[in-house]
């Protein structure tokens, strides 16, 4: 049997990214509110992820927020995308064959040091990366992953 949206869960290799969808959207429904318009206005976002499932979950995910968002499946990818100004948020995952996200964090920096940067690891290093404005573990929560753009994106 197919299951409901409510009960779908979106995977990723090093376990679940988001679980429960539904326990967003049921939590926006309760309170009356079907989009995300008390949540963060549209931003341009970056994600990075060497997973497609997971790039395209994100990008999915975001895009129903209204967001703008530009993929990539490396941190090289990334680099060639990034201009300063074009976005802005980049999301990273952590674990990438070649530059790690961290490592992508401080390159950008050196591009536009106001970009925020969050990065998304199942497998969080002991003490956040200085090159990382906010670290989020995975799985989350969409409100979580709404929250933290909010945080650093705040206009
Ligand atoms: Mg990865």
């Amino acid at each position: 049997m197919e299951k409901s949206l409510h009960e779908q869960t979106i995977s990723g290799q090093g376990g679940e990214l988001i679980p429960r969808i539904g326990g967003a959207i049921a939590e926006n429904e309760r309170a009356g509110n079907f989009g995300f318009s008390s949540m963060t206005k549209a931003k341009r976002i970056l994600v990075v992820d060497d997973e497609p499932g997971i790039q395209q979950s994100l990008a999915m995910l975001l895009g129903f927020d209204g967001h703008q968002v530009q993929v990539a499946g490396s941190g090289e990818e990334a680099l060639e995308k990034f201009q300063p100004g074009a976005y802005d948020l980049v999301m990273t995952d952590f674990s990438m064959a070649g530059m790690k996200g961290d490592e992508l964090a401080s390159a950008l920096k050196k591009l536009e040091p106001q970009i925020p940067v969050l990065l998304l690891t199942a497998f969080p290093p002991p003490v956040k990366p200085p090159s990382v404005d906010l670290l989020m573990t995975k799985p989350f929560y969409v409100a979580s992953l709404r929250e933290a753009i909010s945080k650093l994106c705040p206009s």
